[in-house]
């Protein structure tokens, strides 16, 4: 079996399977080393503060394969509930966030509650306080360290058994007159295959041309501005987010991390350069919501992009593709990937060694889902 891209999803994969005694496992990379795709540029956020189920469940496991990571691989993922704290500034966001909170509840999440404004300000006193009516935090949520758990599971899955190949640029995959997959094609060799499982992150969709299945992910740029080093908050700050327009900062590394959704370059998916301009609002954000930046300024040699990898309804994909039965894909996760990888990496050995997921009831992630219409709700907020 091929598992092309050893991002996390890979690596999870790959561990999972060897794990489940898969043998003859090889994983290609077209990067010289580990974290050159997202992985490597994720901020290590981990939450299970979602608006669906399904997702949820996926933090849940998530969470509870992380606590036995380091007995599991011998690698210390970095799990630190620190939590992650919304804030909503009107009546509208408010209702979001509960109607989220209500989700999380029926799944088993509790301790994701309400909190008031004086919560708000012990939680994070660096906030201005202005204009926040309320919000939701849920102290289990919290950091990861992304490339801790890719060292983790790549590691561990050689370890195993299973092959890496750095520098392997993938080109495409053949297809048998059966519309199964023979072989995966490279730059410079064709490598005959049993099963393939896609894990390419953003650039899911580049090598799908013969499959008859069109991969809906596309990429989309995500910018981190970082302070210059500071200890103006302390390390154990939440992640904390204003759900109306999605800017959030935490800590790491000794510096502060802002964030602030913008859609891509136009015309140009794959560019994952900071934008200067960007720098500078997200600057003015900081200055205005956190008066202790104020005198602060942004380092912007250590500030960076990557590319999110985004599914319709923004819902990871997982599982054979439609009418490609050997070709399994572990995609789409919209941003959300490093946290998930635990959970999706194992539910996908499930599924290519027990014929179907047995964890979790993972239909809403079906691969065929667009087809037929069945989107999963999009929140707006979560
Ligand atoms: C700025 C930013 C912040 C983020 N923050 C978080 C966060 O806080 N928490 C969280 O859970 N997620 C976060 N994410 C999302 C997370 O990084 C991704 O969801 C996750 O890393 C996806 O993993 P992957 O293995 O699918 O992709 P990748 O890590 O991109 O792995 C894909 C691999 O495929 C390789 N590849 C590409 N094309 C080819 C080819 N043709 N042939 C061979 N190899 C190829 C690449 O080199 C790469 O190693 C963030 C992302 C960004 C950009």
């Amino acid at each position: 079996m091929v598992v092309l891209g050893a991002g996390v999803m890979g690596a999870s994969t790959a561990w999972h399977l060897a794990r489940r005694g898969v043998r003859n496992l090889l994983l290609l990379d077209s990067a010289p080393a580990p974290g050159a795709g997202s992985t490597g540029r994720a901020t290590g956020g981990f939450r299970a503060q979602y608006a669906t189920a399904i997702n949820v469940r996926l933090s849940l496991l998530a969470r509870s394969k992380l606590e036995s990571f380091a007995d599991d691989t011998g690698v210390d993922p970095g799990y630190a509930p620190h939590g992650y704290l919304w804030l909503a500034r009107t009546d509208r966001e408010l209702a979001l966030l509960a109607a989220g909170r209500r989700v999380q509840h029926q799944v088993g999440l509790t301790e994701a509650v309400a909190v008031t404004p004086d919560d708000i300000r012990k939680l994070n006193p660096a906030l201005s306080g202005e204009e926040i009516l309320g919000g939701s935090f849920c102290p289990t949520d919290g950091y990861l360290l992304p490339l801790r758990i890719l060292e983790g599971y790549l590691a561990g899955a050689q370890r195993l058994g299973a092959q890496l190949r750095w520098g392997v640029q993938v080109t495409g995959l053949d297809v048998g007159p059966d519309g199964r997959v023979v072989a995966v094609r490279t730059a410079g060799e064709r490598f005959a295959c049993g099963a393939v499982v896609n894990a390419l992150g953003p650039w899911a969709a580049t090598v799908m041309d013969a499959t008859g299945f069109v991969l809906p992910v596309t990429p989309l740029r995500r910018q981190v501005a970082a302070t210059v080093p500071t200890t103006v908050l302390p390390l154990a700050t939440p992640m904390t987010i204003f759900a109306g327009d999605g800017f959030h900062f935490r800590v790491r590394d000794g510096r502060v991390l802002l964030l602030w959704p913008t859609p891509g370059v136009p015309g140009r998916p794959f560019e994952a350069s900071v934008d200067a301009g960007w720098l500078s609002q997200v600057a003015a954000m900081a200055r205005a919501r956190v008066p202790c930046l104020r005198d602060v300024p942004i380092d912007s040699a250590a500030s960076w992009a990557g590319l999110y990898e985004v599914s319709p309804d923004k819902h990871a994909i997982l599982g054979a593709a439609p009418g490609v039965s050997n070709l399994y894909l572990i995609n789409g996760s919209s941003g959300h990937g490093v946290m998930h990888a635990p959970a999706l990496g194992q539910l996908l050995a499930e599924i290519v060694c027990d014929g179907r997921a047995t964890t979790l009831d993972v239909s809403p992630l079906a691969p065929g889902r667009f087809a037929e219409g069945a989107l999963n709700p999009v929140s707006e907020l979560l």
